[in-house]
């Protein structure tokens, strides 16, 4: 992954490089950092990157020139995403590590200082980031904590994708306490069922310690994952913790994979419009429009595909295609639907979740879709890593009623069901 940081000081980033594994990271060129100082773009005499702001004030604001002129002179590389850091951004959370980890090619860092950006350097950005509800003097500190929590994701930076996933914040539950030797410390025992040799009964010591732990420690966590088990036997959990399986050493029984089994339903809906000189693609497959017509949008308007990203997406409350391929993104211009559902297939097998099964009804006039619908189902499953026959795709006409009905645009409603293990 190639990371570039927009900063006024980029001698905050060199303990990056040289310490731990990250360090061994870069040095392993699994990720690549670039640093680029605004004022060396400065064009005055003085390399002036700040100045007062306009209205009054107090403090200095970072001039967009200098910063414009630093980032248009970064290099692309495939997937890219301009993190603007800002303590008024979005607070951040694993789950951002992760996609960006996964999802992107090349990471961009702008960092702030004084009392902060014109206004107008906002409009680099892909998202504003705040690593919290405080205020620092500059972004080099927020930009040196993604960089840290995205690198230690990468494959190859940290030893098991294991000892990964059993990570604190990975799930909503927080890990469990570890120890080493030796056995007794200052009075201080270690809890002799770990001495035991018996897996089993630590595994459930284990997840009975990490429930415990985030009901004390992060009560609104623990509500989250009671409200995610989303079950009787969860909503019982403190009492019947003991009895539960160890998932995450052990690999679960059928009994217990049906006790324990997740459903997840989502919903999808899209419309796009038909306009000449565009093609006609629904479920991956090109077909004719008797009277040429295509579907209008920025990628190839696939509305079928993405009524089912979107379906798949609310399933696990993950909001909609809009948030992962912005249609102002000149990445997604043109791009083939099916490659983004193979990405949004990444995202929910990364939560451990898998399809069920999923359902669309495309409505419209024309062209007749029955002798196409197998072509598509297989198309589908193919990126959903399914069978055929658990995709299911109907169309209807509107009966000439409404948009669809004028043959104004092709819509598509879609369900997707999910399940965890
Ligand atoms: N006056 C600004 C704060 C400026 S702090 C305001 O109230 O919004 C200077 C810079 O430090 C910011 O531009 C930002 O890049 C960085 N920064 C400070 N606190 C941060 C936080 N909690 N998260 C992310 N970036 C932060």
């Amino acid at each position: 992954m190639r990371l570039d940081v927009v900063t006024l000081a980029p001698e905050a980033f060199a303990p990056l490089l040289s310490l731990g594994v990250i360090g061994r990271a870069f040095t392993a060129g699994i990720a690549a950092l670039h640093l680029h100082n605004p004022r060396d773009h400065a064009t005055d005499r003085y390399r002036k990157v700040d100045d007062e702001p306009y209205g009054g004030g107090a403090g200095m604001v970072l001039k967009p020139e200098p910063v414009f002129a630093a980032f248009e002179a970064i290099p692309r590389q495939g997937r890219r995403r301009v993190l603007l850091m800002s303590p008024q951004g979005r607070p951040l959370h694993q789950s951002d590590l992760q996609q960006w980890a996964s999802f992107y090619d090349q990471l961009v860092l702008l960092c702030g200082h004084y009392e902060g950006f014109d206004e107008r350097i906002r409009c680099l950005a892909d998202e504003e980031v705040s690593i919290g509800d405080f205020v620092l003097t500059g972004g080099e500190l927020p930009a040196a904590t993604i960089i840290n929590g995205v690198v230690r994701l990468l494959p190859g930076t940290v030893g098991t994708a294991a000892s990964l996933e059993e990570e604190s914040h990975s799930s909503l539950l927080l890990e469990h306490p570890h120890y080493t030797r030796p056995a007794e410390f200052r009075g201080m025992a270690v809890p002799a069922i770990l001495r035991s040799g018996d897996h089993g009964a630590i595994a459930r010591w284990r997840f009975e310690q990490q429930q415990e732990r985030t009901l004390q420690r992060r009560p609104d966590l623990h509500a989250r994952w009671i409200q995610e088990q989303g079950s009787a036997a969860a909503a019982s959990s403190r009492p019947k913790a003991a009895e539960r399986p160890g998932w995450k050493t052990d690999p679960p029984s059928d009994a217990q994979r049906e006790d324990g089994m997740q459903l997840r339903i989502g919903n999808g809906y899209d419309i796009h419009r038909l306009v000449s000189g565009r093609p006609l693609i629904l479920g991956g497959q090109r077909l004719e429009h008797p009277a040429g017509l295509g579907l209008d949008g920025h990628s190839d308007a696939d509305v079928l595909v993405h009524a089912l990203m979107d379906a798949l997406l609310g399933a696990l409350g993950l909001g909609d295609i809009g948030r992962y391929f912005p249609p102002d993104d000149p990445r997604w211009k043109g791009a083939d639907s099916l490659e983004l559902l193979g990405r949004v297939m990444d995202l929910i097998r990364e939560r451990g979740w898998d399809v069920v099964n999923v359902d669309a009804v495309v409505v419209a006039e024309q062209p007749k879709l029955r002798p196409h619908i197998a072509a598509m189902q297989a198309a589908i499953a193919g990126r959903l890593g399914v069978e055929p026959d658990r995709v299911g795709v109907k169309a209807t006409t509107n009966e000439r009623l409404d948009a669809t009905g004028r043959e104004e645009g092709i819509a598509c409603h879609a369900v997707a069901l999910l399940q965890r293990p």
